[in-house]
């Protein structure tokens, strides 16, 4: 596979094409998502196959995959929940990186405790008007539509009255204010509802059934996240990120000048490694370097036994909070051994620094990782729960009535 589409690239890649148009040839070629299902523009490959893809991508060093939350989370929410008709609307979009998505979940008054989410959604008529706020909503100014749990019923118990939407972010009732973060970036957003209006025909299953969907997201985040994006060059999806008519020599050249930050945790393995080679390592740094190389592969392992109990039925919660402890325990022995490696020049921020400043770059963003996609402290208390047989997590509220529950 990996002969096969290193040739592929070979014929394929072209310097003056544009974005759309490298994405849309990935796609035809059913190399964009290879796990994906045949009849969604994949192949339904191997875990082995799939691996030999993206190791052809990143060595030709070209434009991977459209990336985002979209195609980490939408797309698969859409194929294993969506209608026909709506898989027909927004599978392709989402394959060709034309859309990028968000998640519309936290609030300001629910994060761990999701289920407590208080933006409501009021029916009229074919449509549904969504009144109320989200937060830390990440890339929602460059995204298409976002993923929208929002309450439907306040007289059901707080898990039971969600409902699950896809909702268009163009239009007079939303508004995004972007967060700065201490890394510089601004990456998540507030988002704002006022008199927002989303159609019947854009709702992910039952009235009231959201908090399954929502879960079943969540799920899909956690274990995509330890996965990484595809192989090559990463680039965010979507019309409003404004690439998608830029050529994509001109995307490698600007990707490679601005290497220094290519996102906020990915890459870092590999620096590190770099860095590594130029130095004399102590025991215990040596130690660390293994353990996270044995961390990777157990992460690869743990993926394998997820993708087969997922594909045999089998609830996949307890395994995706693995995946996704796997992921912040090696960025956080990354984190540590990267600035200690560097010395002093740990303490130091910019671009003229070893690495270009990556490391220190990836310092200041990787306590993020530990609470995206629900905090490292609730993995623990579902693997607690689904996995070893815990007693469950105290819950003051599982039958109330969502309006009579006590809230600030
Ligand atoms: C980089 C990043 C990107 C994000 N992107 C998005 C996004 O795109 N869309 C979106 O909707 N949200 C997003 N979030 C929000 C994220 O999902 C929430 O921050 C997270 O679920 C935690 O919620 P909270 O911030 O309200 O913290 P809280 O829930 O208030 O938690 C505060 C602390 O209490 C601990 N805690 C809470 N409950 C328990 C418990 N039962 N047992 C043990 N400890 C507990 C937590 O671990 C945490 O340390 C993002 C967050 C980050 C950091």
């Amino acid at each position: 596979m990996y002969t096969e589409t290193r040739d592929w690239i070979t014929t394929n890649w072209d310097r003056d094409i544009t974005l759309r148009d490298w994405w849309a040839r990935m796609n035809d070629a059913c190399l964009s998502f290879p796990r994906w299902p045949t009849e969604w523009f994949g192949r339904n490959a191997s875990q082995s196959d799939q691996s030999a893809i993206l190791k052809a991508f990143s060595d030709a060093d070209v434009i991977g995959a459209p990336t985002g939350l979209g195609v980490l989370m939408g797309a698969p929410i859409t194929m294993t929940y969506g209608t026909p008709e709506q898989q027909q609307r927004w599978m392709p979009a989402l394959a060709t990186g034309v859309e990028g998505w968000c998640q519309l979940f936290s609030e300001p008054g629910a994060g761990s405790d999701l289920a407590s989410a208080s933006c409501r959604a009021e029916r009229d008529g074919d449509e549904w008007v969504i009144n109320g706020q989200k937060v830390w909503t990440s890339g929602a100014l460059d995204s298409t539509r976002g993923m929208l749990v929002a309450r439907t019923d306040i007289d059901q118990p707080k898990h039971k009255g969600l409902t699950y939407f896809i909702i268009d972010l163009e239009q007079p009732g939303i508004e995004i204010r972007p967060i700065k973060q201490m890394n510089g970036m601004a990456h998540f957003n507030e988002v704002f509802f006022t008199d927002a209006r989303v159609s019947d025909a854009d709702r992910v299953s039952g009235v009231n059934n959201g908090w399954a969907i929502t879960t079943a997201t969540l799920g899909f985040e956690r274990s995509g996240l330890s996965e990484g994006a595809g192989g090559g060059i990463h680039v965010s999806a979507g019309t409003q990120a404004g690439l998608l008519d830029r050529s994509v020599g001109e995307l490698v050249a600007k990707s490679k000048k601005a290497r220094s930050h290519p996102d906020e945790y990915g890459g870092v393995f590999s620096t590190l490694l770099e860095i590594a080679k130029t130095r004399t390592l102590t025991p215990s740094q040596r130690n660390r370097m293994v353990s996270l190389y044995m961390n990777e592969q157990i992460a690869g392992y743990t993926r394998l036994r997820m993708s087969a109990a997922a594909k045999s039925g089998k609830e996949t919660g307890a395994v995706a909070s693995t995946m996704k402890l796997h992921w912040t325990n090696g960025l956080k022995i990354s984190r540590d051994l990267g600035v200690e490696l560097l010395g002093a020049e740990g303490m130091l921020v910019g671009q003229d620094l070893p690495a270009e400043g990556t490391v220190q770059h990836f310092f200041l963003s990787m306590p993020s990782a530990s609470i995206a996609g629900g905090s490292d402290e609730v993995q623990h208390n579902i693997i607690g729960e689904r996995a070893l047989g815990l007693p469950k997590d105290m819950s003051l509220d599982p039958n109330t009535a969502f309006k009579d529950i006590p809230r600030n």
